[in-house]
């Protein structure tokens, strides 16, 4: 029987959600709305939007219709109730953070994240009074043991970059859920064609856009998710969600908005006044990427698990961490978390060490030598020695960057051509 209020599956909702012809040409792609401003129809109008009485257009640094059509969709995708799109991963975190810490709070994060992160949370967080605190994702008891009375959110990677980690989100969860604090997921490798937090139990996802969701690395951007599960009104915790803003002639924004009020608050008083807008451009260019996820996703895995079983044969190898590998740590992990594939990224540990990182980096064709992840193109890298170089001995090998570490980012060529390609690096001499 035609059921004319199915819900669309996945697929679909990657090539549609958000989207539809445009209202004023027919145009059947989403236009570019390349403009900074946005006429008003009356004075009544300008003030109803300004008051955050009507939803609408104003400025780009506040929202665009071609941004909205990205934010829309990574929301169907992730299963959410509305999302936020800004200029890049890193400011989605300073945005997310913003949002729920005031000086002096603490946040607990998995040692296990992509150096990025953990430079910016180690420094730059710091400076703005939101103390990190560590711990380890594979002993979830030292997430209960950091909670404080000062602790406003839990941050996690569900795979986490570079080290092929996976990490248990349904249990960080539920000590996010006795702490009283909204659990952040980092879903950046794994996408949410591979793996949905929010059904694990993750309050706030966000991704690097730049990385497999645009997916042909032609664009830096960021997004954050609001789950809508969240209670912010429960301990009067967050402020910017449960306190009458002077902003907004003392509007509460969780009472106003109920389970979209953390988007709202990300975009009204994080990205209005901090202002790292996406460029209308980037947000075309990777709502159209995002057409093709769960293609490209699938490829990416496929090739990537028959890379990591050629590599974890060679005698140059001493060892391979690739969650899809049945002889991997995190397999059965990765089989709750990531049933159809374990992403594209893997670490591979030289037994030559850093000179034989040098060699295979240097002599590989097909693979560009980037500080990227997550294009079609496969990429390496040997992060001691770039991405990682900021850290202390201590911390690289912590987050799984040591020496003899080379990180490989398998694109969707012809997996013949790729394992090719690495002999090549790794028996040059
Ligand atoms: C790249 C990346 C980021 C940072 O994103 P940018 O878009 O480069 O700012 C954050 N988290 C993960 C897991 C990443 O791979």
């Amino acid at each position: 029987m035609a059921d004319a209020d199915r819900i669309p599956g996945f697929n679909t909702l990657a090539v549609h959600a958000g989207a539809k012809p445009d209202p004023t040409t027919g145009a059947r792609a989403t236009p570019i709305y390349q403009t900074t401003s946005f006429v008003f129809d009356d004075v009544e109008h300008a003030a109803s939007l300004f008051g955050l009485q009507a939803f609408g257009n104003i400025y780009t640094r506040i929202g665009n219709p071609t941004n909205a059509v990205l934010e829309e969709r990574v929301a169907a995708l992730e299963g959410g109730t509305a999302a936020l799109a800004v200029a890049s991963g890193h400011a989605a975190q300073v945005i997310v953070m913003q949002t729920l810490l005031m000086p002096g709070d603490e946040f607990i994060a998995s040692k296990k994240l992509y150096g990025g992160s953990i430079n910016q949370f180690n420094h730059a967080f710091k400076s703005f009074g939101w103390n990190v605190v560590w711990a380890d994702p594979d002993d979830i008891s030292t997430f209960e043991a950091a909670v404080s009375p000062k602790t406003k959110a839990i941050f996690i990677e569900s795979i986490a970059n570079p080290g092929g980690v996976i990490t248990d989100i349904e249990a960080i969860g539920a000590v996010a859920r006795k702490a009283g604090v909204p659990l952040i997921v980092d879903n950046t490798l794994a996408t949410p064609y591979l793996c949905k937090p929010i059904e694990y139990g993750a309050d706030i996802v966000i991704h690097s856009l730049t990385k497999f969701l645009g997916g042909h690395g032609n664009s830096i951007g960021g997004i954050i998710v609001d789950a809508g599960s969240f209670n912010w009104s429960r301990d009067k915790k967050y402020p910017m969600l449960c306190e009458p803003r002077p902003e907004y002639s003392g509007i509460v924004l969780h009472e106003t908005f109920g389970n979209f009020a953390f988007a709202i608050a990300c975009r009204v008083l994080g990205l209005r006044d901090l202002g790292p807008a996406l460029s209308p451009f980037n947000a075309f260019l990777i709502s159209t990427g995002i057409e093709t996820l769960p293609l490209r996703m699938q490829r990416h895995c496929d090739n990537a698990l028959a890379v990591a079983t050629w590599l974890s044969q060679r005698p140059e190898v001493a060892w391979v961490s690739y969650p899809g590998l049945t002889s991997d740590k995190y397999h059965a992990l990765a089989q709750k978390y990531v049933p159809k594939g374990a992403g594209a990224v893997m670490t591979v540990g030289l037994k030559g060490g850093f000179e034989a990182g040098v060699k295979l980096v240097s002599n590989v064709k097909l693979f560009s030598h980037v500080a990227n992840i997550g294009d079609t193109k496969s990429l390496i890298i040997h992060p001691a020695s770039t991405t990682h170089k900021q850290l202390s001995d201590a911390q690289k090998t912590q987050a799984g960057a040591g020496p003899d570490v080379v990180r490989l980012s398998i694109g969707i060529e012809d997996k013949e051509d790729i394992i090719a390609d690495l002999e090549l690096g790794l028996t040059a001499k």
